[in-house]
């Protein structure tokens, strides 16, 4: 089983310059092998292999030298990339989709190379490059495992290092007897059947009055200006921000999830249709959507994009997925206008916050909403059930 690990390197302004001539080498070699499975295709009708064009290397070490100044292990990574981007056309026209041919790699889309076996050295602070020399690594975090290949980034003017590593399988953990639903909102990332809530860290919002800021401040810098450019990276760096501490939010909450209870249900999210809107507009310097006129929804979408249940739910189900425990999706409907206590309807605006009902029941709108997803679940067959699995149910009338 492979688990990535990601570090920020801080490379001297000397070091910085080989990493970049390294990439730019390595984008040029991609687009040259490109061209030549292109070319000999187009006029001989023939299809030339990476193991075929691995062969050529030392050839173009003879005529071009100054690719002796690259791990040959990157370089032939370099064709093995492009073997599986012909790979996957391939695939693409036996599936008769939409094929796309791959692409010749301008300087913004290429932004990594990767030593696949050796050439690298990890040593606490320190990695050391082939070719390269040592760089300045932050290792933030342990990790477990062997290291097995090694690739360095160029993400919106920072560099990183991302090891591939062999982990073992962990052993599942022993059974537990506590079973959850769980409702994921707006108001709390998580409400779960037992009243507790997991609230999410806004940083979006946070950050979102510093990216207005910084989008504005970009709309005034002239088009190709210095100022502009980089007006965009400090755009890209608040955006790696939110994402990063998303992330690691979602690790947290997924892994304590997990820890305690053996079965997690979850409504099945219809995201598509709640992120539905307007086709965003994507600057294309940086990258980043532009207001497209859906501002009313959009700041829902934002709540929603915001706590990040994508991640969440696919984290979920990987760390249960190792540990032996089970996550379950039940369907979405009258989650929330149902009583868990009784079973009655209780319609609810969007506004209304707490479920209130004649048989006693006086819960959270989204406790009460966790409560039903548990029991759709678990209860089928039980006095718990609400709606009969599989039955459909006309709509109440509200
Ligand atoms: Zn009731």
């Amino acid at each position: 089983m492979r688990k990535a690990y990601t570090f920020r390197l801080y490379p001297t302004k000397k070091q910085e310059e080989k990493l970049c001539w390294t990439l730019n080498r390595c984008r040029e070699l991609y687009n040259a092998a490109l061209s030549e499975r292109r070319d000999a295709y187009r006029m001989a009708g023939k299809s030339i292999s990476s193991y075929e064009q691995k062969r050529d290397l030392p050839e173009i070490k003879e005529i071009r030298p100054e690719y002796n100044d690259i791990h040959s292990q990157v370089l032939q990574d370099v064709l093995l990339r492009l073997q599986r981007a012909f790979d996957r056309f391939f695939e693409r026209v036996k599936n008769g989709e939409k094929p796309g041919y791959p692409r010749f790699q301008g300087r913004n889309r290429y932004s990594s190379f990767t030593y696949p076996q050796s050439g690298f050295s990890l040593e606490e602070k320190h990695l050391t490059l082939s070719k390269i020399g040592t760089l300045k690594v932050k290792v933030h975090r342990t990790i477990e495992g062997a290291i097995k290949t090694c690739t360095i980034k160029h993400e919106s003017g920072q560099w990183y290092v991302i090891f591939s590593c062999e982990v073992k399988q962990p052993e599942p953990l022993p059974v537990s007897y506590e079973d959850v639903g769980i409702d994921l909102g707006i108001t709390h990332f998580a409400a779960l059947s037992n009243g507790d809530f997991i609230d999410s860290p806004r940083h979006y919002r946070q950050a979102e009055k510093k990216l207005k800021k910084l989008q504005e401040a970009l709309s005034r810098k002239k088009r190709g200006s210095h100022r502009r450019k980089r007006a965009v990276q400090a755009i890209a760096k608040a955006h790696r921000k939110v994402r990063n501490q998303r992330r690691d939010f979602a690790h947290k909450a997924s892994h304590q999830l997990v820890q305690r209870y053996q079965t997690i249900v979850l409504e099945e999210l219809q995201t598509k249709n709640l992120l539905r809107r307007p086709k965003p507009k994507q600057d294309e310097e940086a990258g980043q959507y532009l207001p497209n006129g859906a501002a009313a929804k959009g700041g829902l979408n934002k709540s929603i994009t915001d706590a990040g249940w994508g991640m969440f739910t696919e984290m979920l189900r990987v760390k249960a997925a190792w540990a032996g425990r089970v996550v379950a999706f039940v369907d979405p409907k009258y989650t929330s206008q149902v009583c868990s206590g009784c079973g009655t309807v209780k319609p609810k605006t969007l506004e209304e916050r707490w479920h209130s009902c004649e048989c006693g029941c006086e819960l959270d709108r989204d406790t009460n909403a966790a409560r039903n997803i548990l029991k759709k679940y678990i209860g089928a067959g039980s006095a718990l059930q609400i709606l009969p699995r599989g039955e459909s149910v006309e709509a109440p009338a509200f």
